[in-house]
């Protein structure tokens, strides 16, 4: 007989049908209950075994984290907190699990424990719900493009530019440490190299996004990236997913509105399709909330947040306004930030940034039209303004809890002001040869966005450290396995 998923057998009303149930013994109570999962539900399936007829010795092994099939009859559950159990009939251990060497017993485990054992913590409810989700907001994503007949385009993991990301990049090369090959001035021979120069992991796929967009219109990018980032933050990893579009004839408030309309569209899909994920992460942070002292609770309801952020529109403004709310905000006139905010031209940091988003607009928002000098080379100049001071189309979310989420612009179409930027900054124009010829034949405007996906999934989840809601992290110092 072949095994049905515990899901499906919890919303059946089947009741005397045979069943098969595979999956891993939860607990074991007064001999007689044991509650399996298998992964496709948060909630366990009771199977009731009769020890007459299963045997001390059988018994014994049922312990958390045993591996057992099960067959028996589906029946309706008498207990309380469930509808259906299986009546056992036949009982296999598949797999044993030490009692005393088994680190997930059936109680709560701190997410600091549970970072130490990553390689089992998917047997968690909490690591279920999470990776559910995120698998779902993968999922929704690529949903929400395909359905705007977005082209799903695979940029390279290994690079051979380095316009972008200097300083956080990872070198990808077959060199023996032990012996370089060097040239007569003692400099590194990278002819001697796999791709005969060198090369990196990628820190974002957009400008190879851009050469696809020239020609599809509308494409987006959605895989692993990798910045080499030496802090140690709960929103920073080695290696996360990034969800890049790029869209040919979009200036910057078609690209604030797609961005808008995507972050609402997967949100708005995880919360009719992971109810009870939410739900049980909803609870767990309430109950974290009541184990801390009164002042120092939040009302913070997962689900209410979600369906806020649904329903409000994200506040929209310029740098330059961000910075007058912010020079006149109580905590700089008070000197409460660490970087008072004095004039024009320096970058947000992120107390300011939560400010904004926490404390004055309560809301997600957007900020625009950054000072040039500190955004990207590639990013669209803006006229200089009324003092003379010099902007870009840049675009950055914020949102509670979380920061910057989305970083994107409008591109600068035009050749003479590309390279004029480029030769500012000091990128050689041989080196980015490739790239300019999308301005060089066939330019339009066009725009895009990188969304940071685990910070979404931050954001949806509840979840505070960024280490807990991919499934194997890479931080300094860490990458076990
Ligand atoms: P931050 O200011 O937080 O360091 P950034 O401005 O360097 O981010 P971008 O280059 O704009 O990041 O990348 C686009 C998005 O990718 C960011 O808005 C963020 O959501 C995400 N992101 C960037 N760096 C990381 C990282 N190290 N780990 C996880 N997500 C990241
Ligand atoms: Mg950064
Ligand atoms: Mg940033
Ligand atoms: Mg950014």
């Amino acid at each position: 007989m072949k095994r049905t998923k515990i899901k499906d057998l919890l919303s059946s009303t089947e009741f005397g049908r045979q069943v098969v149930v595979k999956g891993w013994v939860k607990t074991f109570r007064n001999d007689r209950f044991i509650a399996i999962n298998d992964g496709s539900t948060l909630n366990n399936i009771q199977a009731v075994v009769d020890f007459e007829h299963t045997g001390e010795a059988l018994l014994k092994r049922l312990t958390t984290g045993a591996a057992v099939s099960v067959t028996g009859e589906l029946v309706e559950s008498l207990g309380k907190g469930q509808r259906v159990e299986v009546k056992v009939t036949e009982l296999e251990i598949l797999g044993d699990s030490d009692a005393e060497k088994f680190p997930l017993q059936p109680k709560k485990h701190s997410l600091e424990f549970l970072r130490e054992i990553a390689h089992l913590r998917f047997r968690t409810n909490t690591f279920n719900a999470v990776f559910k989700i995120r698998h779902h907001l993968a999922f929704a994503v690529h949903q929400f493009f395909y359905s705007k007949g977005f082209v799903y385009m695979h940029t390279p993991v290994i690079t051979g530019s380095d316009a972008e990301g200097a300083g956080e990049m990872f070198r990808v090369s077959t060199i023996d440490f032990d012996n370089i090959p060097r040239n007569e001035d003692g400099t590194v021979d990278y002819t001697a190299d796999f791709f005969g120069k060198p090369t990196n992991l990628t820190v974002s796929g957009q400008l190879e996004g851009e050469l696809a967009a020239m020609a599809f219109s509308d494409i987006y990018t959605f895989g692993p990236t990798f910045r080499a980032e030496n802090s140690n933050t709960t929103r920073h990893l080695a290696e996360f997913w990034m969800i890049e579009p790029e869209m040919a004839f979009y200036d910057i408030r078609d690209n604030m509105d797609l961005a808008e309309e995507l972050l609402k569209y997967v949100i708005k899909t995880a919360l009719e399709n992971c109810p009870d994920e939410l739900e049980f992460l909803r609870n767990r942070l309430l109950e974290e909330e009541k184990s801390k002292p009164q002042n120092e609770r939040s009302d913070l309801d997962l689900i209410a947040k979600l369906n806020f952020c649904l329903e409000n529109e994200f506040e929209r403004l310029t740098y330059t306004e961000a910075v007058e709310v912010l020079r006149n905000s109580k905590p700089n006139q008070k000197k409460q930030f660490k970087y008072p905010i004095e004039g024009w031209g320096a970058d947000l940091q992120s107390e300011h940034e939560r400010y904004l988003v926490e404390k004055h607009y309560k809301k997600p928002v957007i900020l625009t039209d950054y000072p040039a000098d500190i955004k990207s080379f590639y990013m669209r100049l803006n006229d200089p303004d009324a003092q003379g001071r010099r902007t870009v189309r840049a675009m950055d979310i914020l949102f509670p809890g979380i920061g910057e989420i989305v970083g994107g612009s409008q591109r600068e179409e035009r050749y003479d002001h590309l390279v004029g930027r480029m030769d500012e900054i000091g990128i050689p124009r041989h080196e980015m040869d490739w790239y300019l010829d999308t301005r060089r034949f066939g330019s339009v405007p066009h725009s895009g966005f990188g969304l940071g996906f685990e910070r979404l999934v931050l954001f949806v989840t509840g979840m505070t450290n960024i280490r807990d809601v991919i499934p194997f992290p890479r931080t300094p110092k860490n990458a076990e396995f």
